[in-house]
């Protein structure tokens, strides 16, 4: 089944029922509205040349018009690329060469006379921005249009072809892009939304992007598949925003990385928010801190809620917790594989499989393994290999009955005399000290043990600031000595991707400077 196909099944059988609003300007679409729209604006790019394969570039906050471009470009096999909205003229340059787009949706805070100087000089000619008459004008071609012309079109479309670029999200360096079908997004989504027990009573709140795999697959494919409603707080992440909106449109699930449920619980007038309506949720991108999982089923109405595990190329969830996974299960691990995927964990070197419960790379065969990186054979054999199993470059265990954690990436594994140091584990324990609100730990270089600890630490309001003395005193006869950190360093934040990922290859290169 393609996107468009299974998107007009959802529209004939919950035709009256909310597909989508956006809570800042009030808008709202039932699936018949959403469904109409998507077919409008699909048509409007077939008057405007667009081919099954073309490249149509979307660079913008999170907003209805993006969720209609993803439905609409996925009707004409037009191939979606995802522009991180706070890309920059340079960055954008990038991505319209890399991946050959034909056409740019944008938002129109992107309409300076930077990017336009930028896009005239590469030749590119083709945006639209949102909300201006060019938009209107595509949308009232489309209206107007002969709609046998989509008819036409979906009969030379596969569940197989590519339909997206989506770049990761750029936390080890810099982004790739994961080239995704139908069948791959599709699929998983549904999956996901199956694991959280969707129907068309669910109305489901995202302050996650939608130019991530979190936002367009989990959420918006999520939601559709299963008749539920997307509900979009605000543009950009706000965690008021996102409070109210869950308030004021009873919805039943929240989605965000643990970063955002950390802002969430942290506000200051958390508790005057009627957030009675949910019932389930997605953690996931990052290590999900077991505290604030517990903190988010106990204080945020979430008791169903799940942590899921994946990355960009599989499309993205490999693992998930389930409802009746018990609670130990649902805080301190990813779950189990998810449904007609295989996940093996092996030694990163050998490549054979390690003995459960010890950790080792975590690898992922089936549908949801991205078709390659965007023009970039070399890099696509260096993570698929020859039986098509995608190597991720994070370290997992894997217990008896399938569960698997994540102990982290293997790039963020410390090694300090010899002694392997996860900083995850490190991160949980710290996290129990009741002065520290947010904690990472990176390993830095060392000339006695080749690698030192360092815990970034933010403080709670109103504490003491802790010294690296004191975090020792925390630490000694609960952790091993080679896991104490060496050095503390405040902050009031850490540097982080848009999708709210802490990028620790920055971190480390600030600590060197405060090292020296
Ligand atoms: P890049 O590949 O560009 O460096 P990225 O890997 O962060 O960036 P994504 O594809 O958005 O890009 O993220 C996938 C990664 O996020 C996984 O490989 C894993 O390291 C991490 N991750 C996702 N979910 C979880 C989770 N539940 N627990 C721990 N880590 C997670
Ligand atoms: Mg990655």
């Amino acid at each position: 089944e393609t996107i468009g196909e299974n998107l007009e099944r959802a529209a004939a059988r919950y035709a009256d029922r909310e597909a989508l609003v956006e809570v800042a300007s009030g808008r709202r679409w039932t699936y018949a509205e959403f469904d109409t729209a998507v077919n409008e604006l699909a048509l409007g790019l077939l008057a405007r040349g667009v081919a099954k394969g073309d490249r149509v570039g979307i660079w913008a906050p999170n907003c209805a018009e993006w969720v209609l471009t993803q439905y609409a470009t996925a009707k004409i096999g037009a191939i979606l690329v995802n522009i991180n909205p706070a890309y920059r003229a340079h960055e954008l340059d990038y991505v319209v060469r890399q991946s050959g787009m034909r056409l740019l949706v944008s938002a129109v805070e992107h309409k300076t006379s930077d990017y336009r100087a930028m896009l005239a000089e590469i030749g590119f000619t083709q945006v639209v921005f949102i909300g201006e008459p060019g938009w209107d004008e595509l949308v009232e071609t489309g209206r107007r249009a002969d709609p046998a012309a989509l008819r036409v079109r979906a009969a030379t479309l596969s569940f197989d072809d590519p339909i997206n670029i989506q770049y990761t999200s750029g936390t080890t360096g810099f982004p790739k892009g994961a080239t995704l079908s139908h069948h791959n997004i599709l699929n998983n989504g549904y999956f996901v939304g199956e694991g959280v027990g969707y129907t068309e009573l669910d109305r489901v709140c995202l302050p996650v992007p939608l130019y991530h795999c979190f936002g367009m697959v989990m959420g918006n494919l999520g939601a559709t598949s299963h008749g539920a409603c997307v509900v979009l707080p605000a543009p950009g992440f706000d965690a008021e925003a996102t409070l109210r909106a869950v308030e004021s449109e009873r919805c039943t699930s929240l989605y965000g990385v643990p970063t955002m449920f950390i802002a969430e619980l942290g506000h200051p007038r958390f508790a005057e928010f009627d957030l009675s309506s949910l019932r389930t949720g997605i953690m996931a991108g990052s290590p999900c801190p077991v505290e604030v999982m517990k903190r988010v089923i106990g204080e945020m109405h979430m008791s169903e809620v799940a942590i899921c595990y994946g990355m960009t190329e599989t499309s993205p969830v490999s693992t998930m917790t389930r409802r009746d996974d018990g609670l130990v299960r649902r805080t301190e691990t990813v779950g189990q594989v998810m449904p007609h995927l295989e996940v093996k964990i092996v030694h990163p070197e050998s490549g054979l499989a390690v003995p459960r419960g010890e950790p080792g790379e975590l690898c992922t065969r089936g549908y949801s393994v991205m078709l390659g990186y965007w023009n970039e054979p070399d890099k696509t054999a260096e993570s698929i290999d020859a039986a098509r199993w995608m190597h991720t470059g994070d370290l997992a265990t894997m217990d008896a009955e399938g569960y698997v954690n994540i102990v982290g990436r293997i790039k963020d594994m410390v090694i300090r005399g010899g002694e392997n140091v996860y900083p995850r584990e490190v991160e949980e324990y710290l996290y129990s000290h009741p002065d520290i609100a947010d904690v990472q730990v990176i390993g830095v270089p060392d000339e006695k043990y080749g690698e030192e600890l360092m815990a970034w630490i933010v403080m709670r309001p109103d504490t003491e600031p802790l010294t690296a003395e004191a975090i020792k005193r925390f630490c000694t006869g609960r952790l091993a000595h080679y896991k104490v950190p060496r050095y503390v360093h405040l902050v009031n934040g850490f540097p982080m991707t848009v999708t709210g990922k802490i990028r620790k290859v920055e971190m480390r290169e600030q600590a060197l400077t405060l090292l020296s």
